[in-house]
């Protein structure tokens, strides 16, 4: 058999980890990116212990692993500043610490490790069809791509989700709004990683490994809801909220330290898939990441569910093993763990959102009261996965020499 070839529509976290993840298994891959260039457009993002794992398992640990990891506890608080809860940091528990780093940075990780012309910048996928010989032909804006398997990383609002599940009711408004920056960190103390919880309304606060710090706020609001000015916005809503909040939101003015202009605060509203889709595959395509389960943030798990799906992927399509057996086992491995893990996300936002004032009191005892290591054990099943067996590491690659070194070790 010759070498197979993959097309991966989309060059987001779950497309470009796909593209690496197949071609460290002996793929031949082409990412059709419709976007001129690529953008870690969406200010931070936490790397939980599972997806770290999948990441190493492909070779990509040490590319996401600069800085420092997300240190201490991890807690949630009510605006006057008193914790609900506290939990140590997962490193301890799980072997290895959660990251918090720029969606750039991880961007031009995965990117650096493509294999070099199988990026496609401003070439948009429109559709699939089926060929002789399994084969698949995509229709691209720059022509038609003949492939052995297709895998529809093209987020959210999926062309090719539309094409093959044309009766799935797509996304879903959730209910909330949110904004997110990157603000300088320079001068500010060691900050534990916290979420707040007020009436309705959330603050995050998230140190990264490069030594800036990722904010975000959420609030209950109509979809399209568009402040004026989202600085005064932020400020109305969390001024007077606990410290180092204000002082943070003071920041919003100042360059970040890299940029000279004031910190971009970026906005969107929060949407999720209305229902699960029955499969994640459909002949030779295989859907993946928020194209297959778009889930909301509460649980910062939709970018890691999307790099456990490409590593899986990956797994079951090396070897020569046929496409359409491979994608029938890529659906039984990940439709029911991340329909269950979006289900989780939506009733942990259900709960933040919540802004009776009897009905937040009642759940802030409830956290209050429930013993951190319960809250620990509960998050086992998330951040406790454990991916399939890597590839080879390929001969030469500083992974290969610590794998033989390894071996010898053991042989002694
Ligand atoms: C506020 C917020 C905070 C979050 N925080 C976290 C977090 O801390 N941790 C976490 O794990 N997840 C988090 N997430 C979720 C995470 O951002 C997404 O799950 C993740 O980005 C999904 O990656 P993806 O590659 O599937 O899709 P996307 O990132 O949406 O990438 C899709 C790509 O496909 C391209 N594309 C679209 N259509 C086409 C087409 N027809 N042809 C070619 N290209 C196309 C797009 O331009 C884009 O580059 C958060 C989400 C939000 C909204």
């Amino acid at each position: 058999m010759g070498v197979r070839h993959a097309v991966v529509a989309g060059g987001g976290i779950g497309g470009l980890t796909a593209a690496v993840a197949l071609s460290r298994r002996g793929w031949r891959v082409t990412v059709c990116e419709r976007a001129a260039a690529l953008t870690g457009i969406g200010a931070g993002i936490v790397l939980a212990p599972n997806a770290l794992r999948a990441l190493e398992s492909i070779g990509l640990g040490p590319a996401v692993s600069a800085g420092e990891p997300l240190a201490g506890a991890l807690g949630l608080r009510t605006p006057d500043g008193a914790w609900l809860s506290r939990t140590g940091a997962a490193a301890s528990r799980y072997g290895v610490p959660a990251r918090a780093v720029h969606r750039g940075f991880l961007i031009d990780a995965l990117a650096a490790a493509l294999p070099p012309g199988a990026l496609r910048l401003g070439v948009s996928v429109g559709g699939v069809d089926e060929a002789a010989e399994g084969a698949v032909v995509v229709r691209t804006s720059a022509g038609e791509l003949r492939a052995d398997a297709v895998v529809a990383a093209d987020g959210l609002r999926s062309a090719l989700r539309g094409q093959l599940f044309p009766r799935h009711p797509g996304p879903r408004y959730a209910g909330e709004t949110g904004w997110r920056a990157v603000l300088p960190g320079a001068g500010l103390p060691a900050l534990p990683a916290a979420e707040t919880w007020g009436r309705g309304e959330r603050f995050g606060i998230v140190p990264l490994a490069d030594g800036r710090v990722y904010v975000y706020a959420t609030a209950v609001a109509g979809p399209g809801t568009r402040p004026a000015d989202h600085r005064a916005e932020l400020v109305r809503r969390f001024g007077a909220w606990h410290d180092p909040i204000p002082a943070l939101l003071e920041r919003l003015d100042r360059p970040d330290g890299r940029e000279p202009d004031p910190v971009t605060v970026l906005h969107h509203d929060f949407y999720e898939l209305a229902a699960p889709l029955p499969r994640f595959h459909s002949g030779r395509v295989a859907l993946l990441g928020d194209a297959a389960h778009a889930m909301t943030p509460n649980l910062g798990q939709g970018g890691c569910q999307a790099i456990e799906d490409a590593v899986v992927l990956a797994h079951l399509l090396a070897g020569g093993t046929a496409v359409p057996a491979a994608l029938a086992a890529y659906t039984e491995a990940r439709l029911g763990r991340t329909t269950l893990i979006s289900r989780r996300s939506r009733r942990m936002g259900d709960l933040a959102r919540l802004s009776h004032p009897l009905a937040v009191s009642v759940r802030n005892f409830a956290v209050r009261a429930t013993p951190s290591a319960v809250t620990a054990r509960g998050l086992d099943t998330l951040l406790g996965w454990q991916p399939p067996p890597g590839p080879e590491p390929a001969p030469g690659s500083p992974q290969a020499s610590s794998r033989s070194v390894d071996i010898k070790e053991e042989e002694r």
